[in-house]
C-alpha cells in the first residue's frame, strides 16, 4: 500500500464508527462529556419569584409618588431572608423586609432596595415596624419571575451536545444529580524503542528518556481524555505481546517509534502478524510520513514516528480527528484558521509540511529549530501551519492554513 495524501488519510479516518456505550456520571463531573439524551428541566428556575435586592417588597400601587422628601409609610409585616419558605399575606399599606434570593410574597409585585428605605425610628431591624419608602417603584420592578433563567420544560442540553460548565451548572440548578453520557475512548500509549528509558531512571549509554509518552498523555489530558502509558524495546515478540494486550483492552492504541524502514522498525511486520487490517500506511507529509493506521478487534491502532515533533504533529493531524469520531465529539477536531507567515521559511517542501508556529493577531511566527527531533521549540506554540508542497522556500507574507493546537 503506497503513501496517500493527508486528505485521503483523513477521509479514511472519518469512516471510523463512533464508540457504543454510555455511563452515568455525577453532575459534578459531567462537564466535557457528551450527553446521550436531551436533558429537560422539570422545574422553573428560579422555582419562585425572587428578590434581586436586599430591601422591602410591597404592592407597587402603595408607593406611587414616594420621594425622599415625601416618603410613603408602610407597616412591616414580616421578614423573608433567602431560603425562607414561610407564606406571608401582605395587605395594602404593608411590606416585608426581604433579602436577595428571598421568595417574594404572592401579594407583592415590587421591591425597593434597602438604600431607598428606612425604619421610621431609624432604630435598626427590630422595634418600630413602620418603614419609610423613599422611591417609587413600578409594577414588577426589581421582581425576578419564576422561570426567569429557564422555565420547566426547557431543553438544557440536547442529545449529543458537549456539556460545558454553564450547562453543567444549569443541570444542577434543575436538580439533576447524575446523567447519562457517552463513554470516553480508552486510550493506551505504547512508546517503542530499545533506546527508551523511563524519566528518572539512570540513563545508560546510548539511551534517551521517553518524552513521547509524556507529550501524548499531556495532550490527551488537555483534550479531556485519559490514557495509560508504557514503553517497550524493539523486540518483536515482546512488542507483539504488548500491542495485543492493549488492542484487547482499549479503543485506541497510540504507538511511537519503530514504524519506518530501519532494521528495528518492527511495527509494520507485527501488525501484519497480528492480523490487523491496515487502513493506511504512509502519508505524504512532513514530518512523520511513515505513520500507520490499523484496526483489530474493534480497536484502532495509530502508529506514529518516534521523533518527538513528528509524533506531536501527526497526533494533532490524525489522532485528534480519530478521537473526535470515536467520541462523537467534533470539538476534538483541530480548528482551522489562517495566518500570514512572518518570516521566509528556508526549506523547500516536496510534500506538505506542517510547521509548529505561534499565531498572534493573524501573524505566524515559526521558531528556529524545526527538525522533527526537536521538541523544545514547540513550547509556547499554539498551532501547526500548513506549508503546501512547493519546489522553493516559502516567502514571508504568504497566507497559510493554520490548525490550532
Ligand atoms: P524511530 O521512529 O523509532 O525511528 O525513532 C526516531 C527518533 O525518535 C529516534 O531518534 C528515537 O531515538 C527517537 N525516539 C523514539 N521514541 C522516542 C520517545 N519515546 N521519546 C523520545 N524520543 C524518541
Ligand atoms: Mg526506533
Amino acid at each position: 500500500m503506497g503513501a496517500i495524501s493527508v486528505a485521503q488519510a483523513l477521509a479514511i479516518l472519518a469512516q471510523t464508527k463512533p464508540l457504543d456505550g454510555t455511563e452515568e456520571v455525577s453532575v459534578y463531573d459531567c462537564a466535557g462529556r457528551i450527553a446521550v439524551e436531551a436533558l429537560i428541566s422539570a422545574i422553573d428556575q428560579p422555582p419562585f419569584p425572587r428578590s434581586p435586592l436586599d430591601g422591602f417588597a410591597f404592592h407597587s400601587e402603595d408607593v406611587k409618588g414616594a420621594r425622599r422628601d415625601a416618603p410613603v409609610r408602610l407597616r412591616e409585616a414580616g421578614y423573608v431572608p433567602a431560603g425562607c419558605g414561610e407564606t406571608f399575606s401582605v395587605d395594602r399599606g404593608e411590606c416585608v423586609r426581604i433579602m436577595t434570593g428571598g421568595r417574594i410574597p404572592a401579594d407583592c409585585d415590587a421591591v425597593v432596595g434597602i438604600e431607598d428605605a428606612d425604619y421610621e425610628a431609624a432604630c435598626g431591624f427590630d422595634g418600630d415596624d413602620a418603614v419609610r419608602i423613599y422611591k417609587e417603584v413600578g409594577h414588577f420592578q426589581n421582581y425576578v419571575f419564576a422561570g426567569d433563567d429557564f422555565a420547566k420544560g426547557t431543553v438544557l442540553c440536547k442529545a449529543g451536545q458537549k456539556i460545558d460548565a454553564a450547562a453543567a451548572g444549569c443541570l444542577a440548578a434543575a436538580g439533576f444529580a447524575a446523567l447519562r453520557v457517552r463513554r470516553r475512548p480508552r486510550v493506551a500509549i505504547l512508546a517503542t524503542g530499545s533506546e527508551i528509558a523511563a524519566p528518572g531512571s539512570p540513563l545508560g549509554a546510548g539511551k534517551i528518556y521517553d518524552s513521547n509518552s509524556v507529550y501524548l498523555k499531556s495532550r490527551l489530558k488537555q483534550l479531556g481524555l485519559e490514557a495509560d502509558t508504557a514503553f517497550c524495546p524493539d523486540d518483536p515478540a515482546l512488542l507483539a505481546k504488548e500491542l495485543q494486550k492493549r488492542i484487547a483492552s482499549c479503543d485506541l492504541v497510540l504507538t511511537t517509534g519503530g514504524v519506518s524502514v530501519g532494521d528495528a522498525d518492527y511495527l509494520p511486520q507485527i501488525l501484519e502478524e497480528l492480523g490487523a487490517s491496515i487502513r493506511f500506511a504512509g502519508v505524504r507529509l512532513k514530518p512523520g510520513s511513515p505513520l500507520i493506521l490499523a484496526e483489530k478487534d474493534g480497536a484502532q491502532i495509530l502508529c506514529l514516528s518516534g521523533n518527538p515533533y513528528a509524533a506531536a504533529a501527526t497526533f494533532e493531524l490524525f489522532a485528534r480527528p480519530l478521537l473526535a469520531v470515536l467520541s462523537a465529539d467534533p470539538s476534538l477536531q483541530m480548528q482551522e484558521m489562517e495566518g500570514i507567515l512572518a518570516k521566509p521559511f528556508p526549506k523547500s517542501s516536496p510534500v506538505p509540511r506542517y510547521l509548529r508556529a505561534k499565531l498572534e493577531n493573524g501573524i505566524l511566527t515559526v521558531p528556529d529549530g524545526h527538525s522533527s527531533g526537536q521538541l523544545l521549540t514547540m513550547t509556547g506554540c499554539n498551532c501547526l501551519a500548513e506549508l503546501p508542497a512547493s519546489d522553493g522556500p516559502a516567502p514571508a507574507g504568504i497566507k497559510l492554513k493554520v490548525y490550532r493546537i
